[in-house]
């Protein structure tokens, strides 16, 4: 009897996703499956119903999530029933001439995939899975490799973040820029992975660390996660950002929007000599200009942060024992928290640019 789980599913671009059962798909010898305990809402998902990310339809949506080992396929024999686990939704091949590279987060594998076919809808219909995970859902079935395992008691909310947002925010300080200490650092967008990459420029010794945002509201957690002073996001936001760090400019922008108006002000707020990273993904149409001239009298690095150029099976211990040992609180990257018909009004906030993390919590 195959299994039949409730799940959030996109059917269209522009279409309100809903909670509908679906039906898992049988487990393979090298598979996993997971009962999710905690799903992060990431800007993923809704550039997914909006129309930015276009996966096959009708889709699971949900890939940031942590959860207990409910089985294992006949090959799996390094994981236990109940083991808590994080999903990893970019598991690298370990084959290709990038993972063979030390780059696994530039994957063959992984470029580009949004979605996969896994599963059924519970009428019998085709269903995919976003990020080759769906954990909007009571349950998943994955491959052994895109689970991490993680340490016993620590809470599944924060870990749940680890597997997007803080992986990507905090890699992409401490793994892309490598920031070191007495650096000057910005970040331009406070949701989730702005946030992440506060904790990551604090985590790295970084002074300032200015948080940017167009929503003052945002700045009680940003200083609470290690951020020095607030910018509000503005015409002069660059100019701002001069005078805070003698007249020259940070030495690290980490735009975490995916815009071309707030990559350019990243860009203008680094130092000559200094380095733009963009971790926002922004569509296709929208173009970033730069002149000649700026492009080298500036001298400034632009570079982008493809998932913090984290590898999970590496990134992830670590993060567990910054976590455990108290050297970083991720807590308060989370503001909301709900079941899964309330994943739709996180997307209305998100939209409105309000709140920090939604949390999908599930019944154990
Ligand atoms: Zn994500
Ligand atoms: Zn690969």
């Amino acid at each position: 009897m195959a299994t039949v789980v409730e799940a959030l599913v996109a059917t269209a671009a522009g279409v309100d996703p809903e909670v509908v059962p679906v039906e898992l798909p049988e487990l393979g010898p090298d598979d996993v499956r997971v009962g999710i305990a905690a799903a992060g809402v990431c800007h993923s998902d809704l550039s997914m119903v909006n129309g930015t990310i276009r996966p096959e339809f009708p889709v699971v949506l949900g890939h940031e999530a942590s959860g207990f080992v409910l089985e294992c396929g006949a090959a799996v024999s390094d994981l236990e029933q109940g083991a808590p686990v994080v999903l990893n939704w970019a598991t690298p091949c370990r084959h290709c001439w990038f993972c063979l590279n030390g780059e696994p987060w530039l994957c063959r594998r992984v470029e580009g995939v949004v979605s996969i076919p896994r599963g059924r809808l519970a009428d019998g219909g085709p269903l995919n899975v976003s990020l080759g995970v769906g954990a909007f859902a009571e349950q998943t079935v994955l491959p052994r490799a895109s689970v991490v395992s993680l340490p016993e008691g620590l809470p599944m909310d924060v870990a749940a973040l680890m597997g997007c947002a803080v992986l990507t925010g905090l890699g992409a300080v401490r793994n892309t820029a490598r920031v070191r200490p007495g650096e000057s650092v910005a970040v331009f967008g406070l949701g989730g992975i702005g946030l992440s990459a506060i904790v990551g420029a604090r985590l790295a010794g970084a002074d300032p660390v200015v948080a940017v945002d167009v929503n003052e509201a945002k700045s009680a957690a940003a200083l609470e996660l290690g951020a020095t002073d607030f910018v509000l996001y503005e015409e002069k936001v660059a100019r701002r950002l001069r005078e805070l760090t003698g007249g020259r400019g940070v030495d690290h922008a980490f735009e975490c929007v995916g815009k071309s108006a707030t990559i350019r002000a990243a860009w203008s707020s680094t130092r000559r000599g200094g380095a733009c990273v963009v971790v926002g993904v922004g569509p296709v149409s929208d173009e970033v200009r730069l002149n000649a001239m700026e492009i080298y009298h500036y001298a400034r690095n632009l570079t982008s942060s493809v998932f913090g150029s984290c590898d999970p099976d590496r990134d992830i211990p670590v993060l567990t024992s910054l976590v455990a040992s108290g050297r970083i609180d991720l807590a308060p990257l989370i503001s909301h928290r709900t079941d899964l018909g309330g994943v739709n009004d996180a997307f209305a906030r998100m939209r409105a640019g309000e709140g920090l993390r939604t949390v999908v919590e599930f019944a154990a």
